[in-house]
């Protein structure tokens, strides 16, 4: 594969930016190689700077379930950029787009747009501590909620990728505010949950895990945590930046049955456009400035081309039969992987819902952070480079999940599906 381009790229950028990327995993070190600068994308596929073309299973990290450059959003955004492209003052599209949040999301009321799903987390919990006056927050090892100080504790994403235990710069004041504690695991929980010494503002979790490789929650589990969090006044955070829109139109709470009291979204809401937002009950929200005391803000927030973006997606996926579609497809996907990984000598734990997977080389359930860290990412990393070989685009890290998109075509599919049994016979004959 000639990669020149990207190569001189690389070269350049690692002089004017930190490591050449604008986000660490970019750069694509876990698993050996130098990034690939992308050109365009259409649909299912990436073209890279050289003209190389992949079957991308990256999404841009989530955003994409519709693919790349859905004809739809592409129209929605060149018509309201005819119109100017930020105002700051309230359009028509925002009124627009979060009723359509809030109608698609069982538990929101009410929301707020930002511009990052890391602006979505901290505001959230700003409001929930503003709200109960109390300080702490729970969180779960090896789940991600984006770059704010408190969340950089035993986070996953990037940070678990790169084997970052926290961040410098994160003052302890801050870090001692943040309890992490193991996903999945009733007892600990509730014997956190319970400690009235803690002063418990907020839990927040990934209602599925997309962060340290795909992990379906324990029903059990998050059914507890609501129960436990209802009853001790703590707020309970569902941070949705990965499964709103993609696990389902409502995201983990409509397919759980589960209702969060604030929800944060980011990635599909934007379509492609940097979008995130918070909401929840009527009651917390109105905390929020200039109702109540609680001060958040943005200059760019609701942007009107993001919101035209943002709204034309969400009018795609809410046509009848979206969802059941993408799920027969990735139920399709998912079966025929495990079969291929099955018949493999090398040890696999493929962990699916919806159109979210990982698999995991490993050849123990992987359930919580520690189970995905026995992965072995050496492996992954070899896997990774032949995939990108055979033309497909996986995520630069065992740790990120593989998305099936509404755009992956039934060919695109099966080219992946034949690449990794090559890998897969490649690697057990290493
Ligand atoms: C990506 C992600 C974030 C952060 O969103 P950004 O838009 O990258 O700031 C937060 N939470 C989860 C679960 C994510 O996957």
């Amino acid at each position: 594969m000639n990669t020149t381009h990207s190569a001189a790229l690389f070269e350049k950028a690692c002089q004017v930016i930190p490591g050449g990327v604008n986000s660490p995993v970019r750069a694509c070190k876990s698993v050996g190689c130098d990034p690939l600068f992308v050109a365009r994308a259409e649909g299912g596929i990436v073209i890279d700077a050289d003209g190389n073309e992949f079957i991308d299973f990256v999404g841009s990290w989530g955003p994409m379930i519709l693919g790349h450059s859905h004809p739809d959003v592409t129209k929605a955004v060149q018509e309201a950029l005819a119109n100017g492209t930020s105002f700051g003052a309230p359009t028509a599209s925002e009124v627009e787009m979060a009723d359509l949040v809030c109608d698609s999301v069982p538990s929101m009321e009410k929301v707020r747009f930002v511009s990052s799903g890391t602006e979505a987390t901290m505001s959230a919990i700003r409001l929930a501590r503003g709200y109960t006056g109390r300080n702490m927050v729970i969180k779960f090892d090896g789940c991600y909620h984006g770059h704010a100080d408190s969340f950089l504790v035993k986070a996953g994403s990037g940070v678990a990728t790169l084997g970052i235990p926290g961040s410098p710069g994160v003052p302890d004041d801050i870090v001692k505010n943040t309890l992490s504690i193991p996903y999945n695991n009733i007892e600990i929980l509730e014997k956190t949950l319970r400690d009235d010494q803690l002063d418990i503002a907020c839990v927040i979790i990934e209602p599925v895990a997309g962060n340290m490789g795909v992990i379906v929650p324990d029903m059990a589990f998050l059914q507890k945590l609501r129960e436990l969090t209802a009853e001790l006044g703590i707020i309970l955070i569902f941070d949705e930046v990965i499964t709103g829109f993609r696990l389902a139109l409502g995201g983990a709470q409509e397919r759980f049955g589960i209702m969060p009291d604030l929800t944060c979204l980011g990635k599909i809401i934007g379509g492609g456009l940097p979008v995130g937002a918070y909401g929840g009950k009527k009651e917390i929200m109105d905390h929020i400035a200039p109702d109540g005391p609680v001060y958040q803000a943005g200059t760019l927030s609701g942007n009107p081309l993001a919101m035209a973006a943002g709204l034309a997606m969400l009018k795609t996926v809410r046509k009848p039969g979206f969802y059941q579609e993408l799920e027969e497809k990735s139920d399709r996907f998912a079966e025929r992987l495990a079969e291929i990984a099955a018949k493999s000598s090398i040890p696999t734990v493929l962990n699916r819902i919806g159109s979210m997977m990982t698999c995991f080389f490993t050849d123990s359930p992987v359930t919580d952070f520690d189970a995905a860290m026995q992965a072995d990412t050496d492996r992954y990393g070899q896997h990774f480079r032949q995939m990108l070989d055979c033309g497909i685009w996986l995520a630069p890290s065992q740790f990120e999940a593989l998305f099936i998109s509404a755009a992956h075509t039934p060919e695109q599919l099966d080219k992946a599906l034949t690449a990794i049994a090559t890998s897969l016979a490649r690697l057990s004959e290493a």
